[in-house]
């Protein structure tokens, strides 16, 4: 467990001044040129070294994605994104640094588009964070007002601008490459990959596209060194994350802990407890509504990270947990994911736009049992052909959830069908969807 010493975010909970002399006194702009001074190669090989893996969900290496921007300063403007569309359902820890820890990540971003040879960082917000965009836009220009922002920001001899952006409600935009589409004034829809951004990114430039939780991460990571943070967690699965646990505990919030720690633990610790105890859970999302469920036998021993989560055929995801106990209707809380992903696709993709309407009809039906026992395995082959097949991951966090739920509570589907025959009589015909 995350000793107080060893937490990046000391102001996660807003209980002290979130501007900018707050953020001084908790150690933020507190000499940044000493970093920049240790020169762009030295920051990118300290973050390599720090073994950040992304908080957006994605988990690559946050050190390596920098090392992909060309070399030198091309004729080429580069830009750093900022992606802060956190609408990850169950998600809402990117939203804790944006209103109360602005100025960390005003500040990393300045060192990481030094490190990168950006002169410019755009933040894309989500559009219904009207009180962050609020916040951090108070900060930006306290932080013009204090030359950190600008021609040499924070004596540092860098130029350098910061530009916050809204979104308009899309959760397909916060795809990186849609999100960059939606920032040169398109609709959001996301681009085929290769090229990945830092080939051609923004306006075609090379850009990095990396989660707020990863950049505001950066300058801790560069002043305590990057052994301090790799000590921490496992190897592979370093550092300290926020994690969030929603659903059915007794204290649903946000938290820093370090990765690795037992999901139990963090439930009993963070969570206190499952409503009603834990003998009363049902099963966990870790991350977000984009990986499958694990039920409570899992969960008893499943480790918080990147690699232990995909042992059992999960994943982190964002570290958010949705919690749900015996009260839950299993079927119907994928059901609804379902109609959120049928909802949020953007329709460029034949089998995502086609697929999470089907996976939505089935599922639909599964709820309340009115389908065949054998529509199972179809449902399981509709998710088959959309996983894989997409533009985008949308297509894939539209199927997993429902191969969760197949694999861990087949049983429970089988029996709503049959309840639904005993109750109206007979078989029931197979229907399209
Ligand atoms: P991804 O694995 O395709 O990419 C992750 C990052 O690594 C991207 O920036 C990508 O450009 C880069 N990358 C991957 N392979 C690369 C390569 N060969 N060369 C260069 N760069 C490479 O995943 P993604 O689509 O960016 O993200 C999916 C994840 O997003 C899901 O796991 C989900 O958990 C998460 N998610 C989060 C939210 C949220 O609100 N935070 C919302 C939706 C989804
Ligand atoms: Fe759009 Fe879905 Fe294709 Fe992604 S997978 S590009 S959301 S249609």
């Amino acid at each position: 467990m995350l000793s107080d010493k060893d937490r990046i975010y000391t102001n996660l909970y807003g209980q002290n001044d979130w501007r900018l002399a707050g953020a001084r006194a908790r150690g933020d702009w507190n000499d940044t040129k000493a970093i920049t001074d240790k020169g762009r190669d030295w920051i990118v090989s300290e973050m390599k070294a720090s073994a950040l893996r992304g908080r957006g969900g994605a988990g690559f290496p946050t050190g390596v994605k920098w090392s992909f921007m060309p070399k030198g300063d091309g004729p080429a403007p580069r830009y750093l994104v900022i992606n802060g569309d956190e609408s990850e359902p169950g998600t809402c820890k990117d939203r804790e640094i944006l209103r109360h820890e602005p100025h960390k990540l005003i500040e990393s971003a300045l060192i990481a588009s030094f490190a990168m040879g950006a002169h410019a960082s755009y933040i894309y917000v989500r559009g219904e964070f009207y009180n962050e965009a609020r916040h951090l836009q108070i900060a930006i220009d306290e932080a013009y007002e204090a030359g950190l922002l600008g021609k040499n920001a924070a004596g540092t001899g860098w130029d350098f601008d910061f530009y916050l952006h809204r979104g308009a409600g899309a959760y397909i935009c916060g795809e990186e490459t849609a999100l960059l589409e939606s920032l040169e004034g398109k609709k959001g829809q996301p681009r085929m990959k290769p090229p990945f951004p830092a080939g051609a990114g923004l306006y075609g430039c090379p850009t990095t596209v990396n989660n707020v939780e990863s950049i505001a991460s950066a300058s801790t990571i560069l002043r305590r060194g990057a052994a301090w943070f790799s000590g921490l967690g496992r190897p592979n699965n370093a550092g300290t994350k926020l994690m969030a646990i929603s659903g059915h505990v007794n204290t649903p919030c946000v938290f820093e802990e370090e990765l690795g720690v037992p999901m139990k633990e963090i439930i009993e610790k963070h969570g206190g407890g499952v409503r009603g105890g834990w003998d009363n859970l049902l099963a966990v999302i870790p991350g977000g509504c984009s990986v499958p469920l694990l039920p409570k036998d899992i969960c008893e021993t499943v480790l918080m990270d990147y690699d232990s989560l995909r042992a059992e055929r999960s994943g982190l995801g964002t570290g958010c947990m949705i919690v749900m106990d015996k009260s839950t209707d299993i079927i119907k809380a994928i059901a609804r994911f379902s109609q959120f992903f049928k909802h949020e696709s953007c329709g460029q993709c034949t089998p995502c736009r086609e697929g999470t309407g089907w996976m939505m009809r089935v599922m639909n039906r599964m709820v309340e049992g009115r389908a065949e026992i054998e529509e199972i395995d179809m449902l399981e082959q509709v998710t088959r052909q959309v996983e894989g097949h997409t533009i985008c991951a949308l297509g894939d966090a539209a199927a997993w959830p429902i191969q969760g739920l197949i694999r861990h509570f087949r049983p429970v589907m089988e029996e709503r069908i049959r309840d639904y025959k005993r109750q109206h009589g007979g078989s029931q015909q197979v229907q399209v969807p």
